[in-house]
């Protein structure tokens, strides 16, 4: 979309001119799952799909939100003054959670907004629409009111955001990647120390093909709660005779020596998860380094093997996906991408193999599971801006 339709649509809703327009993206994760809440690695990248915004300053303190993908809700309006939670605001929950830490982390925010939203990510699917509206409202506000905002810093307010405000219990790399992405970049992300690198993406004659299983994933979903404190037990098993704050300090050769002290089989393979795929996450940065694409397919691979067997995340969508991907010609690799239970998966595909490859798997998906998969052709992009 751009810049001269936002503003026609900001119009058109709310009767004066924008004063800016904003893209935010969504994001993938090429590899390192269920790291981020285990101080390991993660390594996503932002994505051309993703969430535009346009908006203007009030004289009052007013805030109203429209988005165009809940258009039956109309304008939402609430105060400047008055930023609670509230079930019935729906999405605007996360513009006030936004707004509202921003102003407690000592920002002048002085005056309402209107704020026009619109998105072409699929909600609810794993590539973190939730985060691209989150930094969204971010630089929105940081923006109009001149805030200058340590862009790191602005990310974690995404994640207090989804955490305190919304209430559900996830990692830092979703605000990361969609705040701090760079086009043809993929970020490794150290959980642990927020140290990171942006690592050029050069996938040769390759494309990421996003993979939706259209199944919805509920990431609040008791399940993600149970795997974290799976995790947190195993750890505190393993700081028994370990002296290791998480999972990711571990090598494969520590844990392998230390795995008797997990007490229940359950256990001992979350574990295993959370340190294998964080070292496999390391191998895969140096793997795309090197140029070494069909080393890093294998371990693509790999890692959707152990959210299968070990974590226990990904489900019959996924495992369809995956397993039907890993068939075709021209795949260098295929795992399930974001939190599993439904959601995307990706797949490394070469591009004068795509629409066989397309045809191929959603003809097995829906032959399997009963409904057609979507695919899309997920471009690398900048992180969330100004336009
Ligand atoms: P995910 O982040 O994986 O897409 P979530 O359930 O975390 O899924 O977040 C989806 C929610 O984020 C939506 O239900 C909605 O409240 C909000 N959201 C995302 N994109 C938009 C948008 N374009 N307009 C309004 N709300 C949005
Ligand atoms: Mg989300």
């Amino acid at each position: 979309m751009d810049k001269t339709t936002l503003e026609q649509k900001f119009t058109e809703i709310f009767g004066t001119a924008a004063q800016g327009t904003f893209f935010s993206p969504g994001r993938i994760n090429l590899i390192g799952e269920h790291t981020d809440y285990n101080g390991g690695n993660v390594f996503p990248c932002a994505i051309s799909l993703g969430t535009y915004g346009a908006a203007a300053k009030r004289s009052d303190s007013k805030l109203r939100f429209y988005s165009a993908n809940f258009a039956d809700l109309g304008i939402l309006e609430a105060n400047l003054n008055d930023l609670k939670y509230v079930k019935e605001d729906n999405w605007t929950n996360y513009a006030k959670g936004m707004i509202h830490f921003i102003k407690e982390a000592g920002y002048d925010v002085n005056c309402g907004l209107d704020i026009y939203v619109d998105g072409n990510i699929p909600n609810g699917s794993g590539l973190s629409s939730s985060a691209s509206l989150e930094l969204l409202i971010g630089v929105i506000v940081e923006k109009l009111f001149a805030l200058d905002i340590d862009r790191v810093d602005l990310v974690k307010i995404g994640m207090k955001t989804e955490n305190e405000f919304i209430g559900v219990n996830s990692g830092i790399m979703d605000q990361f990647a969609v705040g701090m992405g760079q086009e043809n970049r993929a970020i490794l992300l150290d959980t642990n120390t927020l140290n990171y690198d942006l690592v050029p993406l050069d996938l040769k004659d390759n494309v990421i093909v996003i993979m939706n299983t259209n199944k919805r994933r509920e990431l609040a979903d008791s399940k993600y709660n149970e795997r974290r404190s799976e995790c947190e037990t195993a750890l505190a098993e393993l700081q028994a005779k370990l002296d290791i704050q998480s999972l990711g300090q571990l090598d494969a050769e520590t844990f392998d020596e230390y795995c008797y002290l997990i007490a229940d089989e359950n256990r001992l393979k979350r574990a295993r998860h959370a340190v294998l795929e964080n070292q496999r996450t390391l191998r895969a940065q140096k793997l795309l380094q090197e140029g070494k694409l069909e080393e890093f397919g294998h371990l693509v691979n790999a890692s959707h093997v152990s959210l299968e067997h070990d974590y226990e995340v990904t489900g019959k969508e996924l495992d369809t996906l995956a397993h039907t991907a890993w068939k075709q010609p021209g795949v260098l690799g295929a795992r399930m991408t974001g939190a599993g239970f439904g959601g995307c998966g990706i797949a490394l595909v070469q591009k004068n193999q795509v629409e066989a490859f397309t045809q191929n798997v959603g003809k097995v998906y829906e032959e399997t599971i009963g409904y057609a998969p979507s695919f899309y052709i997920a471009e690398i992009a900048d992180g969330t801006k100004m336009l």
